[in-house]
């Protein structure tokens, strides 16, 4: 696997890859890197002739400066894993190459995925995310770029993104990995003393019972009894939302194939999030 730091080093490589006809896929990160992370890079492989993974703990998409300062780095174990996983080339760059001085980025009104969910909690968070995004983007200018649903909101905001931008790289939303008990896979779960690994199923468990629910129950009726269980529980909730897949509407009397129960909670410090389709899913 080759390593670059510098943009001009990793322009050079790619675009030599991209004359010879490969296809380049890339797999933004922000390291720490776990099988959700690999399975970004295997679904790269198989459709392109490149994969580039980037590690970039992003500054400007932390609204929470201890939640940046404590996020985990694991640079060595993480180049070890993506050799491993085959990945062919790896960005990580220093915040000076991302963000020289005076970069101006770009300029986008998010609008309503904004007001919702992360845009509504995190605020400045999407801003990041799209600035960070762009500037990748335009730093490897990959043919495709690989998003975990997990991350079910920046998906549909990167997808805004592109299509305002009209930027030539095809958005692949791609499936979450979990542990074999349900907790979605997350850097963050390496915060996560024994105890509140066992409470962080929790998540998992009340997106099922959202699920299991949908046939009997309105949609707002689930939020409401999910709100219950989280009031009685050891985490802290921060939101529920059932919403429509595409609108991002919140839904309330009734149901929409592929409805979405999107919830962050926190258990201990650690802010966690995850979703699940629970209604007419394919
Ligand atoms: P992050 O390093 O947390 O910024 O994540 C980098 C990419 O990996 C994002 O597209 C995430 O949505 C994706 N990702 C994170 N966790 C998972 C997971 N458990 N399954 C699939 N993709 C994931």
């Amino acid at each position: 696997m080759k390593i670059f730091t510098k943009i001009i080093d990793l322009q050079t490589f790619v675009s030599a890859q991209k004359a010879e006809g490969r296809t380049v896929g890339f797999v933004p990160t922000m390291g720490a890197l776990h099988e959700g992370h690999l399975s970004l890079i295997a679904r790269s492989r198989k459709e392109c002739g490149l994969t580039v993974a980037s590690i970039f703990i992003n500054p400007t998409q932390f609204n929470n400066s201890a939640d940046f300062e404590k996020y985990p780095v694991r640079t060595e174990e993480d180049k070890k894993l993506l050799e491993n996983a085959g990945c062919d080339v790896l960005f990580l760059p220093e915040k000076e190459e991302v963000y020289p001085p005076g970069y101006d980025g770009p300029r986008m009104d998010i609008g309503f995925l904004n007001e919702i969910m992360e845009g509504k909690f995190r605020p400045g968070h999407f801003e990041g995310v799209i600035e960070v995004v762009y500037r990748l983007f335009d730093i490897v200018k990959p043919n495709k770029a690989y998003f975990g649903l997990k991350d079910f909101q920046q998906v549909a905001v990167i997808r805004q993104m592109t299509a305002h931008f009209g930027l030539p790289v095809e958005i692949v939303p791609c499936t979450t990995i979990r542990e074999t008990d349900g907790l979605a896979l997350s850097s963050r779960n390496m915060r996560l003393n024994a105890g509140e690994r066992q409470e962080a199923l929790f998540i998992y468990h009340s997106l099922i019972l959202a699920r299991d629910l949908a046939s009997k129950l309105s949609p707002a009726e689930i939020k409401a009894q999910i709100e219950t269980l989280y009031a009685r529980s050891s985490l802290r909730l921060e939101y529920v939302e059932i919403i429509d897949p595409k609108s991002f509407e919140t839904l309330e009397q009734n149901w929409v194939e592929g409805a979405v129960a999107c919830i962050v909670a926190y258990v201990g410090e650690v802010r966690l999030i995850d979703n699940m389709c629970i209604y007419s899913c394919d």
